[in-house]
């Protein structure tokens, strides 16, 4: 006789091209959180994603608005409160597609090119919420389960999910839950199964330099005023010694060191120097010295420009000595570093090294701590057999270089660990042009959810 969990997979498989079809429908809006003008977006992403909750299964699915965008949360049996409940969390918003000269294919007009579907968000992260749903629907359409699917999809991820803590908080009834499953994280390649268990923190920041009162002729001024964007240039060449070492006052004080153990665990990723420069299109690698590019990724604390903004950047030339500079910094933080001690480190550091020709402010956008679970916790075992299942191969456990900052707060919001995985790769090229999802690993993805909620009832 064919069980439960073999109908559900041969469902899955049976609806291919329409799951393909949902993706397509979710990319098509283009939710780009950070972007005022898409505030409409925002609202029709969660309208559009209640819409399919209720259609494959879901008894209850809702908008909660905050004081950003909405919060979307649905449950699967929602008067049963005696049965252990698995949390699927989610973001339904995008980075911005700039610039949008680089792409083949219009951002939100997904189109499909050899195994993968290219959109913005194609990866990061609505193909991740598709498979999560397809494979709860595949489950739900053949039979009941003694288990609760809740799912929690927030509109402000990429912005540093500024009200989901508190949203978190004041819903805890709500999301209480058994398990949480957050497919947000990824794998390293389309053939080997990866579970995260570790994550960066992140610190964020906009510096803004100001000199003259009025952008000023460089020949009338040029050597006798000191000219901000030069002062930025200067003050960031600072931020990292020759070593690769970040020079924020007292910002290595808290790292938690890479044992032995964990460096061979990292040796043993199939991840070498060779493969980053490869990914990342670069003839040489760069970083601290001592490590190696996996190490420096996962486990070390960096610091990075994300932009840079001042005087004429049109076409032509334009003598000109801009009265204004600012710059994109972040850092990604490792445990046990403190996001707010970093911004201490970060003002301390400006304070002893822009000179007083310039005024400067600076505002702290997002941040988070990093994070590290237990890798040995049921449902990750649970996810870890689903994906061997599916691939035949046993999965990593690896640290990752990104920030998932609401694991950290569900963990101590809701008392409950996270399993982190997710069916994207690094050449999806999220946050980049011409992002996309292999679609084969979507549909890996799909039934590694089926198996891991099958696994979550018989373990
Ligand atoms: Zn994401």
């Amino acid at each position: 006789m064919t069980s439960n969990r073999e109908k559900a997979i041969q469902f899955a498989r049976e609806n291919k091209v329409r799951f393909e079809e949902n993706l397509i429908e979710l990319v098509k809006i283009p939710s780009v959180s950070t972007d005022p003008e898409q505030k409409w977006a925002m609202q029709q992403t969660a309208e559009h994603l209640v819409r399919h909750l209720l259609a494959i299964g879901f008894k209850q699915a809702e908008i909660y608005p905050t004081e950003g965008h909405p919060v979307v949360v649905a449950q699967t049996k929602p008067d049963e409160k005696k049965l252990p409940v698995l949390l699927v969390y989610g973001h339904y918003d995008v980075q911005p597609p700039d610039p949008l000269d680089l792409w083949k294919s219009k951002p939100f007009e997904p189109t499909r090119r050899g195994d993968r579907l290219y959109g913005r968000g194609a990866s990061d992260m609505k193909g991740q919420i598709c498979a999560s749903l397809a494979a709860i629907e595949s489950v739900f359409s053949q039979n009941e389960i003694p288990l609760n699917i809740k799912v929690i999809f927030e509109g402000e991820e990429e912005i540093g999910s500024p009200n989901l803590a508190k949203f978190i908080e004041t819903h805890k009834e709500l999301l209480s839950c058994t398990y949480i499953f957050n497919p947000d994280a990824g794998l390293i390649s389309a053939d080997l199964p990866a579970i995260t268990y570790g994550l960066r923190g992140l610190a964020y920041f906009e510096l803004r330099l100001y000199g003259p009162s009025h952008d000023l002729h460089s020949g009338g001024f040029g050597g006798a005023v000191h000219n901000p964007a030069q002062v930025l240039c200067d003050v960031i060449s600072k931020m990292h010694d020759s070593k690769g070492r970040v020079t924020l006052p007292g910002f290595y004080d808290k790292v938690r060191p890479l044992s032995d153990e964990e460096r061979k665990e990292f040796s043993r990723l199939p991840v070498t120097d060779d493969y980053y420069k490869q990914t990342a299109g670069v003839s040489e690698l760069w970083g601290e010295e001592g490590y190696t590019a996996v190490e420096r990724i996962g486990a070390r604390p960096t610091l990075e420009v994300n932009g840079l903004l001042s005087g004429f950047t049109g076409n032509g030339s334009k003598t000109v000595l801009p009265a204004y500079a600012m710059a994109k910094i972040s850092t990604r933080l490792v445990p046990d570093q403190d996001p707010d001690d970093v911004y201490a480190q970060f003002i301390e550091f400006l304070k002893d090294n822009l000179p007083p020709t310039v005024r400067w402010e600076v505002t702290k956008m997002s941040g988070g701590p990093a994070l590290l679970t237990n890798p040995h916790i049921l449902e990750a075992k649970a996810m870890s057999r689903a994906m061997e299942t599916v691939w035949g191969v046993t999965p990593v456990f690896k640290r990752e270089g990104g920030s998932i900052p609401v694991a950290a707060d569900m963990h101590e919001i809701l008392g409950v660990e996270s399993v982190l995985t997710g069916f994207g790769m690094p050449e999806d090229a999220i946050h980049s042009p011409n992002e996309s999802q292999h679609l084969p690993t979507f549909h890996r993805g799909i039934e590694s959810i089926i198996h891991f909620i099958y696994n979550l009832i018989e373990m």
